[in-house]
C-alpha cells in the first residue's frame, strides 16, 4: 500500500489545537508522509520529535502555495488545515487559492478537529481502494477558445 501524503497547516490561533491533535493520534500519524508550512512543521516536529516532516515555507512566504504546487501535482492526499475563522490574515488570498486547488482536484480537507478525526480514522487512511479519484483534466487543455 501506498504511504498515504498528509500535509499540514494551521493558524496561529489553531497551532497548538492541530498539534495536540496531530500527537493524539501519533500511533496513526507515525507511518504517514507528512508536509507542512514552516511554523506548523517547526512545532510539530519539536512535539512529535520527529525530524523527517517536510517542513515549507511559512504559510504567509508561500508556503501554502507550495501545498497547492504539491496537491496539483498529486502529491498530497489530504489537507489538515485548520484556519481561523475569527480573524484576517494577510494572506487570505493564498488561503482561498490552497481551498479552491484541493476542491479542484478532489483532495479530502479537514478544516477542524471533527473533520481531521473522521478522515483519520476512515478506511481511506488505510486502503487504496477508498482512495479518491484524481479527476481528468486533459479535456481542458485541449478545449476550443
Ligand atoms: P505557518 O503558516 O505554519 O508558517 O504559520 C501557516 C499559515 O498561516 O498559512
Amino acid at each position: 500500500m501506498a504511504v498515504k501524503s498528509v500535509a499540514l497547516v494551521a493558524h496561529d490561533n489553531k497551532k497548538e489545537e492541530l498539534v495536540q491533535w496531530v500527537t493524539d493520534n501519533n500511533t496513526r500519524f507515525s507511518p504517514l508522509k507528512l508536509y507542512a508550512t514552516g511554523t506548523t512543521g517547526r512545532l510539530l516536529g519539536e512535539r512529535l520529535k520527529r525530524d523527517d516532516i517536510n517542513v515549507l515555507l511559512s504559510g504567509p512566504l508561500g508556503g501554502d502555495q507550495q501545498i497547492g504546487a504539491m496537491i496539483a501535482e498529486g502529491k498530497i492526499d489530504l489537507l489538515v488545515f485548520f484556519w481561523d475563522p475569527l480573524e484576517p490574515q494577510p494572506h487570505d488570498p493564498d488561503i482561498k487559492a490552497l481551498l479552491r486547488i484541493a476542491a479542484l482536484w478532489n483532495i479530502p480537507v479537514a478544516s477542524n478537529r471533527a473533520t481531521a478525526e473522521f478522515i483519520l480514522t476512515s478506511a481511506y487512511m488505510t486502503d487504496d481502494k477508498h482512495s479518491p479519484q484524481r479527476p481528468d483534466f486533459s479535456y481542458y487543455t485541449q478545449r476550443k477558445i
